[in-house]
């Protein structure tokens, strides 16, 4: 399936594909003049370039998905049912063609896309159970002769707004649901791997869903803006970084939408000295480097209780010695580790956090600055990097990185790792690892924090659970998928009904029949 039909001038002339908007069902060039470069992170080189809309092209998508959940509302349960159930068995079959689209405009090791569509799925096949999710309820002669129940109606026009990071998994955890509940979604993908995102409209083409009921509007700011701001939209669910997910926030609020917006994270992993450290450091090292530490879920820091911080950090440095480094989509030598990051500026914006704490007077365990990887000089590499006895005061600390960069700070207790979790500005994960059951239970009752493993260094609940954090990793009050999901893509109507009983009586009796 080609995702790249259209090409425009300024494209055909340098011959590298144009990635346009789908609207009505089918790929449409952008006529706005405004691009932006996709680059496959690996090489370093242009891949393509996507479509930046501009208003015109926003007013007609958004025109388009008003029409399309007209249609789309008045459908069935049953029939909207059977659209997601052919979803999911074409997203199951061609998972493969998917993970390769992510690879290639993202870096991300081929294992790591096809977990991240499974990731996705998951929410997909909780979906299709959506008829006893969005069920009303109903009650019974609340008072003489009245009966009181409830109707769970879709919103309308939802926008989706997501970040390069997840290009397929973060706008399922939205779309499969929304559209579902008998919404139309017009979703705006990050302009960094713009691709999956068309890839995933035309397979709901094929799965039956009318045209219009899932629209992708490429684009940054602009078209993010037009959702944010159009009266057609009825709400907006974003994921992306705190800064943008507060304007977000603020800016649709102040439209009367309803949001979710989950920003960025600084994930903690609690280490007590009576922790399994083998497991630890496995664990650190999967959720410090895996996907290059470009997930919201990441640890980023390691508090090791002490005296554990020597071994610990031994245990993790030998580890990262076996890691291989390289193209995502894989070589001769298989696929490797861990892939590159995302765009050079965001390479050298990571490297820059290791130069603030090395000045902030950090320990350089492990160095992944000026990182390449042969044969790709160009990609936009950064090795595994290991900070120790990082200052809580550095910004190396404060901030997130959203790189492989793990940063360790040696404390004395367990409360000094409970306060210093509580203390950050983000509330996203974390993660204690000990075999003290009663440590752990006083940890996940005094953590604020929204997601907490024990033992477990990445805790994605599972999709019948919600995802969401607290303080700054999370704006408004619901988290995306599961229960939450049904209630944010659903209002509800309470009606208070009374009958006459019988309601005929009046024109029976006068007709002179007795029921
Ligand atoms: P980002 O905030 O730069 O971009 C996210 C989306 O917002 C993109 O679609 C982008 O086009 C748009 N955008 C960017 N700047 C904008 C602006 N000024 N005005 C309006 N829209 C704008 O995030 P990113 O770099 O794509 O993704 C990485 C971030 O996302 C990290 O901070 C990560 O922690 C966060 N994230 C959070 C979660 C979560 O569940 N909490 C999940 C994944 C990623």
């Amino acid at each position: 399936m080609s995702i790249t039909e259209t090409s425009p001038a300024a494209a055909a002339e340098a011959s590298i594909p144009h990635i346009g908007h789908w609207i009505d069902g089918a790929v449409v060039a952008s006529t706005s003049g405004r691009t932006a470069p996709v680059y496959n992170p690996a090489t370093g080189a242009v891949a393509a370039e996507v479509a930046l809309a501009d208003d015109a092209e926003i007013a007609t998508a958004i025109a388009s998905a008003v029409r399309g959940f007209e249609v789309w509302s008045q459908y069935s349960i049953a029939k909207r049912q059977s659209v997601l159930f052919a979803f999911r068995e074409l997203l199951n079959a061609r998972r493969g063609e998917l993970a390769a689209i992510i690879t290639s405009e993202h870096g991300k090791v081929l294992s790591d896309a096809a977990g991240e569509i499974a990731r996705g799925l998951e929410v997909v096949e909780l979906a299709t159970g959506f008829p006893h999710l969005i069920k009303g309820a109903y009650s019974e002669n609340a008072s003489t002769g009245i009966d009181v129940y409830s109707l769970k109606q879709p919103l309308g026009v939802v926008g989706v707004i997501s970040p390069f990071n997840f290009p397929a998994m973060v706008p399922m955890w939205f779309f499969a649901i929304a559209i579902a509940a008998g919404n139309a979604v017009v979703l705006k993908p990050s302009e960094k791997d713009p691709s999956a995102a068309l890839w995933m409209a035309k397979l709901w083409q094929e799965a039956g869903l009318p045209d219009g009921v899932f629209t992708v509007l490429q684009g940054d700011k602009q078209a993010v803006d037009g959702l944010l701001t159009s009266p057609d939209v009825q709400s907006i669910s974003f994921v992306g970084s705190t800064p943008i997910a507060q304007y977000i926030y603020e800016t649709a609020s102040k439209h009367g939408k309803r949001v979710q917006a989950l920003g960025g994270a600084k994930n903690h992993m609690l280490v007590l000295p009576d922790a399994d450290l083998d497991l630890a450091a496995d664990m650190a090292v999967n959720a410090g480097y895996g996907a290059a530490g470009e997930r919201c879920m990441a640890i980023s820091v390691v508090l090791a209780v002490e005296p554990v911080a020597d071994e610990l950090i031994a245990k993790v440095q030998e580890r990262i010695a076996k890691l291989r480094i390289g193209n995502g989509a894989g070589d001769a030598q298989g696929e490797p580790d861990m892939g590159p990051l995302i765009t050079g500026v965001h390479r050298d914006k990571v490297s820059s956090y290791v130069d603030i704490a090395e000045a902030d007077g950090a320990t350089i365990v492990v160095d992944g600055r000026n990182f390449s990887v042969d044969g790709l000089e160009d990609g936009f590499f950064f090795g595994p990097t290991l900070l120790d006895n990082v200052p809580t005061t550095s910004r190396a600390y404060t901030e997130e990185i959203f790189g492989p960069v793990l940063s360790v700070v040696r404390i004395e207790s367990f409360q000094e790792g409970v306060d210093l979790i509580n203390s950050g500005q983000f509330g996203n994960g974390t993660a204690i690892f000990t075999n003290d059951g009663g440590a752990a239970r006083r940890f996940q009752n005094e953590i604020q924090v929204g997601m907490i493993g024990i033992n477990v260094p990445i805790p994605v609940p599972v999709a019948y659970h919600s995802f969401g954090g607290w303080k700054q990793s999370l704006f408004g009050d619901a988290k995306a998928y599961g229960v939450h999901g049904f209630d944010f893509f659903t209002r509800e109507k309470a009606i208070t009904s009374r009958w006459l009983d019988p309601a005929t009586r009046h024109y029976t009796e006068n007709r002179g029949i007795n029921l």
